[in-house]
């Protein structure tokens, strides 16, 4: 089993445990310090997982439920700020690739009007999204396949960490889909404050692996922002991140090892209980439908 960043095959057990009554593994590379699950074994690498299986287990329905579309309207509203501050420029064209029920694809076009695209390869969150106007695809092959069409913006919110091969898809992205000038937007789970460990996260990422991720993608990271929104107000639960590409022919540099990740991982689950102690309401913001308890 070789790591999903640097490729090594060397590496030990970092935490064993079991998500929605699946056993799960995760390792930690011995030279890159990625943590991560054998997509070997992982069910979550299996195509057919996100096809029908995914939202069952995680929210006991395929069909987007109200906390779910809450929460992608709060990320696509924060989201939306961020562009804002960074100022890459409006995007002329948008892709959204794991683009859930199309809320994020909503809000952009609203507020760049902008045209855009989805990826999501969910049957019921894709018709979703398709019912309300929006052109999806299954697939990244799929629409490869049909619009050659490069794109400004390229956004993966919250889908990086259930991917196989993210230096591979990322690479994909940047020479058949993201025009010259354009810039990727990400966002995923913080491990040194998240709880990570899912049956659908394949990796497990840090501020410094996910930069490495897309340095070998040929990416530059141009901003990082670490933040809870929307379910924290002290918790740096998410990352997100603006990247470009680097040019044509620009060397891939080797890997910086991302070091004391299991020291860190616990200073961040420290600090995460004392917040949750100390001031509860802060810590956990509530859902809507928590709301009414
Ligand atoms: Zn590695």
């Amino acid at each position: 089993m070789n790591c999903l960043l640097c490729h090594s095959d060397e590496n030990k057990i970092y935490a064993e445990l079991e998500s929605f009554g699946f056993p799960l593994s995760y390792y930690q590379c011995d030279i890159c310090g990625l943590i991560f699950q054998s997509p070997e074994k992982s069910r979550a690498a299996n195509p057919e997982f996100y096809a029908e299986t995914y939202r069952k287990v995680y929210q006991a329905s395929s069909e987007p439920t109200a906390k779910d579309l809450w929460v992608q309207e709060q990320r696509a509203w924060n989201l939306t700020g961020i562009l804002q501050l960074v100022s890459i420029g409006s995007p002329g064209r948008m892709l959204d690739v794991g683009a859930s029920a199309g809320v994020l694809m909503n809000t952009f076009q609203e507020y760049f009007g902008c045209e855009v695209v989805g990826v999501e390869p969910g049957e019921a969150y894709r018709s979703y999204a398709e019912s309300r106007g929006l052109q999806m695809y299954a697939s990244l092959d799929a629409l490869i396949e049909a619009d050659t069409r490069k794109f400004d913006l390229v956004s993966m919110i919250h889908v990086l960490e259930h991917l196989p091969d993210p230096v591979g898809m990322l690479r994909t992205i940047r020479r058949e889909l993201l025009s010259e000038s354009g810039a990727l937007l990400l966002e995923v789970p913080n491990f040194y404050a998240h709880d990570s460990f899912e049956l659908a996260h394949l990796v497990c990422y840090t501020a410094h692996t996910v930069t490495e991720v897309l340095k070998q993608a040929g990416f530059q990271t141009v901003f990082l922002h670490k933040h809870g929104i929307p379910r924290s107000s002290l918790l740096n639960l998410y990352l997100t991140l603006i990247a470009l590409p680097l040019s044509p022919g620009t060397e891939t540099p080797p890997i910086q090892p991302d070091r004391m990740v299991q020291a860190k991982r616990q200073a961040g689950l420290t600090y995460r209980r004392v917040v949750q102690k100390l001031m509860p309401g802060k810590a956990w913001l509530p859902l809507p439908d928590e709301e009414e308890n």
